[in-house]
């Protein structure tokens, strides 16, 4: 039975007894409005723990005041069904307040990772992230966390914030889960239109064809980036955010591809902002797929 605990004090208090019956505490942090990429952290999680620990939270301190905090896609009902199917063994769903009381101050700011990528278009989705990710912590105290590669910026964050301020939980990092078609699963996917998914998919397609590019040879970034550019402005409806090859651990931008890279791109879809990612291999047999 899953059991579902709505305050900071009963979860901390159920975290520090389970702690001291010698258990291990896996805790999966998630926003909620679930899919299978979701479930798939939990598995993962569940094979390395006795007691998993999913949050549900839309985190107010990770949107800018321009974005969809107000309507993101919300289901506790369908969340909570879908947890107790994985076995989850508790959901931790606090409220907003319980988090952020009104003269709230504290937030965990990195130096670097923040000003790539999506940080650069989202001044404050790092500090939020990483706050959130500090408090769930403290209030869970897991032995093992497990985050997406979807997210891969975020992924790197908060390894840096557990090696940085000494928290002992392990990170772990999932692989991306995908629709059939290819599309990262997102719980933003909900917002796109049948018609927009053929412009959504040009993300995916991109990364592909980048990866063929690099497996044939190619070692120019600009060049490769040039013609997923050019793929992803013939769909309609699309913006580009930023398109990167970058290295995989600073996030710093470069030219020749003579290591596996980080291929990483945000694209706006209509209203909907997508975000995806891929390891360039080059010749590194131990490289992961799209
Ligand atoms: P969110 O609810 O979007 O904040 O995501 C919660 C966790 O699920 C994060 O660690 C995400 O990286 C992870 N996640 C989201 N989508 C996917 C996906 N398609 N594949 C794997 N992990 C994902």
């Amino acid at each position: 039975m899953v059991k579902i605990i709505p305050t900071v004090e009963k979860m901390q208090e159920h975290a520090e007894s389970l702690r001291g019956d010698g258990w291990r505490i896996a805790c999966v942090p998630t926003m909620g409005f679930l899919h299978d990429g979701h479930l798939s952290l939990m598995r993962i999680a569940k094979r390395r723990a006795d007691v998993l620990v999913v949050s549900v939270f839309v985190n107010p301190a990770q949107f800018g005041p321009e974005e969809d905090f107000e309507t993101y896609p919300r289901n506790l009902e369908r969340d909570l069904e879908l947890c107790a199917k994985e076995d989850v063994d508790i959901v931790f769903t606090p409220k907003t307040g319980a988090l952020y009381s009104d003269d709230y101050q504290s937030y965990v700011k990195l130096e670097h990772l923040p000003h790539h990528l999506c940080g650069l278009s989202r001044p404050v989705f790092f500090t939020g992230v990483a706050t959130v990710v500090c408090k769930l912590f403290n209030i869970v105290r897991p032995h093992i966390a497990v985050f997406g590669e979807k997210d891969y910026q975020q992924l790197l964050v908060i390894r840096r914030m557990v090696q940085d301020l000494n928290f002992n939980t392990e990170i772990i990092g999932a692989p991306i889960v995908r629709e059939k078609d290819g599309l990262a699963m997102s719980s933003r996917n909900a917002y796109l239109t049948p018609d927009q998914r053929p412009a959504a998919l040009t993300l995916y397609r991109s990364l592909v064809q980048a990866r063929k590019r690099v497996e044939t040879g190619e070692r120019d970034a600009a060049r490769i980036l040039k013609e997923v550019r050019d793929l992803i402005t013939a769909q309609p409806e699309t913006d580009i955010d930023y398109l990167s090859i970058c290295d995989p651990e600073t996030l710093i931008d470069v030219e020749r591809i003579d290591r596996p890279a980080l291929m990483a791109l945000a694209v706006k879809v209509g209203k909907t902002r997508l975000i995806d990612n891929t390891i360039l291999p080059v010749s590194s047999p131990g490289s992961r797929s799209v």
